[in-house]
């Protein structure tokens, strides 16, 4: 069996007791076995994935809004961070697969001068941004199943974002 952890530098680094609770937790769901730490920045819509497919239906998270305020978006394409100067001109949305209320009217330039001018409106916006792909995402799994077409979902998901990754999108 192959089991998705989080890759340990996403977690703050995770060493000792944070990293033996991550692994409770996997062995909780019944993911333990051969163990497999990714060597990209880990997304943790692949853990979650993993555990929808095993049964698990709630999931309770900081993720969204803790990451919201240090910058980091979870998108389609994988994590970014805003604080990234790459972002300074960007007038692309933080994804533009996403159809909340900050993708549809802010740029990632904008975003990231927020950020950096130091407004605590850009970790709220960011914040909102996450929790819109969460529940997108976790909305999007609820469909599949009752359609039958989990499986599906959860490939083409898990694909769309590997191949936006080894894009550099
Ligand atoms: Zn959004």
């Amino acid at each position: 069996m192959r089991v998705f952890l989080v890759n340990p530098a996403s977690a703050n680094g995770a060493t000792g007791r944070r990293w033996a609770e991550l692994e409770r937790r996997a062995a909780a769901l019944g993911l333990e076995g051969e163990t497999m730490v990714s060597e990209r920045p880990g997304h943790l819509s692949e853990l979650a994935l993993e555990a929808v497919a095993r049964g698990v239906d709630m999931f309770d998270c900081v993720i969204p809004t803790r990451n919201g305020r240090t910058g980091s978006a979870f998108t389609s394409r994988g994590k970014l961070n805003i604080r990234n100067a790459r972002f300074a001109d960007d007038p692309n949305p933080l994804d533009p697969d996403c159809g909340c209320s900050v993708c549809r009217r802010y740029s990632l330039g904008y975003l990231r001068h927020l950020y950096q001018a130091g407004e605590m409106s850009a970790a709220t916006m960011i914040s909102h941004h996450n929790l819109a792909f969460f529940l997108d995402t976790m909305r999007g799994v609820r469909q599949s199943i009752t359609s039958g077409t989990f499986s599906r979902f959860r490939r083409e998901f898990l694909n769309k974002l590997q191949e936006n990754q080894e894009a550099g999108v």
